[in-house]
């Protein structure tokens, strides 16, 4: 059974605006949340969640912006923190949904704090469980395990693959036989892998059979599975109905309730990143636009993934076009965005629209060299753009003294 998925390219949500025409009086840069296209994605995941009896929650490390908490909590469960400061901001913005949190090693100056605001604590290692699993266990709080399934899914992307060898993610079978005594089993309550970086469902299929020859022995005793992120659910090729079919395999199989915290797939393409070219230099037949925006401080996953973004009106490769090496203002030699074809030639002070920006970026940016952090503003349904937040020289200065 294969479904038909209706999910948007980064621009559709535009309805064939320009950006000149939507965008054009903002100071730039800025980043644009797009209101629509969340919905759009919260609708699909919604209907994961209906067909299977799944939880899903938003991994708020991808996305934070809090504005949108309200929105998401009328679809989604909950939210998923990796460290205090996100399982607090989960508790305060999404009251009403379930908090979990995973970190690869607890403080003990912050456990107390951490037990105030989440529901679900997974700990990465038995020696964490021992230490914490108790206090926590008390304090009336759902307790999980993360495991290593030794399943590697991805290729060329060692620093996103959690499985990759000597990773220090996840407990790994042999570690669980070495240390597991029957006093942990018991506080345990759920298995928690998180092996998957923006991949479909074929992979999670792989893994999760992976887990079973691993963990199967121990799947049924537990309450819950959390099978993690990295599943980009609201791709347009993705392949829902596999998804469907692991959830209810795992339901049925072990009696467990599942949980899944993507972050991407929560706000894929449901953000702008709006930009002015600043100056266009020659060099040996290049020819280079210094926009307003830089990868390094506003798009930081372009150099770390590394990926090129999609920008309106312009494709990455493209036979008798105007070719344009896109670059940030800093003084790093590597702020590059990507090189990009136009029909038209570029000019100063035009405005460029990257796609897919609210993901890892008003969460994730910095200001290196000085660089102002861009303002955030709301698309909103009716096509209104509200301001959220606007940042200043303290913002920077403040970090620092
Ligand atoms: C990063 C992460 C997520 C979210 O991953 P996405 O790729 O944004 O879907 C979920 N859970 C854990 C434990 C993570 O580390």
């Amino acid at each position: 059974m294969s479904r038909k998925i209706d999910t948007r390219p980064p621009f559709e949500s535009l309805n064939g605006k320009s950006p000149s025409q939507l965008f054009g009086k903002l100071k730039t840069p800025c980043y644009i949340i797009d209101e629509s296209a969340l919905i759009r994605n919260c609708e699909i995941l919604a209907s994961v969640m209906k067909n299977t009896g799944c939880k899903i929650l938003l991994a708020q490390k991808a996305f934070s912006n809090f504005e949108f908490y309200p929105l998401i909590s009328e679809y989604l469960s909950g939210t998923e923190a990796s460290g205090l400061f996100e399982a607090r901001l989960g508790k305060e913005e999404m009251p009403k949904g379930e908090v979990h949190v995973f970190c690869a090693a607890y403080r003990d100056d912050e456990f107390d704090e951490l037990l105030s605001y989440a529901d679900h604590i997974v700990f990465n290692s038995i020696r964490q469980l021992e230490k914490f699993g108790v206090k926590a266990k008390s304090s009336g709080k759902s307790i999980g395990l993360r495991i290593n399934p030794e399943c590697s899914t991805q290729e060329g992307h060692e620093i996103y693959d959690p499985c990759a060898s000597g990773s220090r993610l996840g407990t790994t079978r042999e570690e669980w036989d070495k240390n597991i005594t029957s006093e942990l089993l018991q506080l345990l309550d759920g298995l928690h892998f998180h092996t998957l970086c923006e991949q479909n469902s074929d992979a999670l299929e792989t893994t999760l059979q992976a887990a079973e020859d691993k963990f199967g022995d121990i799947m049924p005793k537990m309450k819950w599975l959390n099978i993690g992120g990295g599943h980009h659910i609201t791709r347009r090729d993705y392949d829902i109905a596999k998804l469907e079919k692991c959830i209810l395999y795992a339901e049925n199989k072990w009696g467990v309730q599942v949980y899944i915290e993507p972050g991407e797939a929560v706000a894929l393409n449901a953000g702008y990143l709006a930009t002015r070219v600043l100056d266009i230099i020659r060099n040996n037949g290049v020819k280079i636009a210094v926009l307003d925006s830089s990868a390094a401080c506003h798009m930081p996953d372009v150099i770390e993934m590394p990926y090129m973004p999609p920008l309106y009106n312009a494709e990455h490769e493209k036979p008798d076009a105007y070719v344009y090496r896109l670059a940030g203002p800093t003084c790093l030699s590597g702020d590059i965005i990507g090189d990009y074809s136009f029909d038209e030639p570029l000019s100063e002070n035009e405005l460029l629209l990257f796609g897919d920006m609210a993901i890892y970026t008003t969460c994730k940016n910095n200001t290196f060299n000085g660089m102002p952090l861009p303002d955030i503003y709301k698309l909103s349904l009716n096509g209104e753009l509200i301001k959220l937040t606007d940042f200043g020289y303290k913002d920077f200065k403040n970090r620092l003294g």
